[in-house]
């Protein structure tokens, strides 16, 4: 682990925090210390059992360390741990989370808004499903068959009926099946992922604006993993970047500080273009209400208890690290979209490996089949199997994932690939910034894994 400055800091700044609370008259110590030591032996042992998330080597699924100063951050509002419910239970974090959600939406481009930390991406996702719901009762949801698996869950437990449109060979929505799909008609929301959660696909949201200003119906874009993203368009490839660009247009948007926002878990959060919408949460309360600056963020929220630790961590680290295009937070990002990249470019050039047929990836994930000889999917799948367990042998984490074995051996080759049937494939997550400086040291293992595995 490196060395980690959070102890220290964080013992000053307890102290800071203490006095501000010197007039109260003084308390005993709470517990014994003594016992309190043994159980966090114990506790420490336990933790052991993890793959090393924090590592550069842990290159497989969306894990990323929180940065430093949201952990003392954390840390430091649990002396209060208080709750943004409402102002009464977190006066200081209620408005610490409303200036941090503003900072944000800013990213997004919006003035006016409504929007609120959540406890995760898919509550997040539930509340923009719910206020779609409410505008248009009785219609569907349409999503891709590769947006994240929770919209069909959350739609079922809203009873709304959930449509899946089929994705393209890069897991992008394709957008003749959407209006297809639209044509059939009584299509309320399109949900757009901005970032999919297997490949880090982007969906084409400039091309459904279009698609909108002809059917009509509201758009939730579910940018949990790629929100971000908005900030380095010079990184992105021209699709994605058309998409970005157009992030501002969405009735909804949805992003996880907890995936590429430095935040521990705990952290989703939602955002309203028209804050009118406020009006369905209400219930005691005209919505004009929530226009004013005395928000209450109880009464725009699905949940009520929630951690106003978690506004605190996510303000103390975009007031170290703003939202803004050029700034260390940005080449962070870029920099995972860099090894990314560089990933890719390794793989597309050694054919030990099946890199994405249609192209480079469109953010920081990259994925990869074994190569396929005499149309046998299953030995590929085994052997994507056998170097991520050879991998791990060499402290590289990677990830599995099932994908179509048409995106990496186009249908219609003698291969017999089918547009359906998946294949087992390896994935990685390079969403560190840590990941570009160590690509090569990545490299070495994979390619090590490799020979041992196929005797190449
Ligand atoms: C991670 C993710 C979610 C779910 O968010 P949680 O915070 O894990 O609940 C939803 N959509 C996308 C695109 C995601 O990547």
């Amino acid at each position: 682990m490196p060395l980690d400055p959070v102890p220290a800091l964080l013992s000053r700044a307890t102290e800071l925090l203490e006095q501000q609370f010197d007039p109260l008259p003084k308390l005993a110590p709470g517990c014994d210390t003594h016992a309190l030591e043994q159980v966090l032996a114990d506790t420490a042992s336990r933790l052991g059992d993890n793959y090393p998330y924090f590592h550069p080597l842990y290159a497989g699924q969306m894990l990323k360390p929180p940065h430093p100063v949201a952990r003392a951050a954390y840390a430091l509002a649990m002396q209060i741990n208080p709750n943004n419910h409402a102002r009464d239970g977190g006066r200081a974090s209620s408005e610490m989370e409303i200036e941090a959600v503003g900072e944000i939406v800013r990213m997004f481009g919006w003035s006016e808004f409504l929007g609120h930390l959540t406890s995760s991406g898919t509550i997040a996702n539930l509340e923009a499903l719910w206020v779609a719901g409410q505008v248009a009762p009785e219609q569907r949801i349409v999503g891709s068959e590769q947006a994240h698996y929770t919209h069909r869950r959350i739609s079922a437990v809203l009873k709304l009926d959930f449509a899946s449109i089929p994705a393209d060979n890069r897991g992008r929505m394709d957008i003749d099946a959407l209006e297809a799909e639209l044509r059939r008609g009584k299509v309320g929301t399109v949900v757009v992922t901005l970032g999919t959660t297997a490949v880090g696909a982007v969906d084409p949201l400039d091309r459904i604006l279009a698609l909108r200003e002809r059917y009509g119906f509201r758009i939730h874009v579910d940018a949990a993993y790629g929100g971000y993203f908005t900030l380095i368009p010079e990184a992105l490839e021209e699709p994605a970047r058309r998409a970005f660009a157009a992030i501002g247009h969405a009735d909804s948007i949805v992003i996880d500080p907890h995936k590429h926002g430095l935040q521990p878990y705990g952290c989703g959060c939602v955002l309203f273009r028209d804050p009118a919408v406020g009006r369905f949460y209400r219930h005691d309360s005209p919505y004009t209400y929530f226009t004013s600056k005395q928000l209450h963020l109880g009464e725009i929220s699905l949940e009520c208890s929630r951690a106003g630790a978690a506004a605190v961590a996510l303000w103390a680290t975009q007031r170290l690290l703003p939202l803004v295009p050029g700034s260390a937070f940005a080449r962070g990002l870029a920099a995972g979209r860099a090894a990314a990249m560089e990933l890719d470019r390794r793989l597309r050039q050694d054919d030990r490996f099946a890199p994405l047929a249609a192209g480079p990836p469109e953010l920081d994930i990259v994925v990869w089949a074994a190569p396929l000889h005499g149309a046998d999917f299953r030995k590929a799948s085994q052997q994507a199997q056998d170097v991520f367990d050879a991998c791990a042998a060499r402290d590289l984490h990677l990830a599995l994932v099932q994908l179509p074995q048409s995106w990496f051996w186009p249908v219609g080759q003698e291969n017999g690939a089918d547009s359906r049937p998946s294949v087992t494939c390896l994935r990685s997550v390079l969403m560190k910034p840590e990941h570009q400086a160590w690509m090569g040291r990545i490299w070495e293992r994979l390619s090590a894994a490799c020979a041992e595995v196929s005797g190449q």
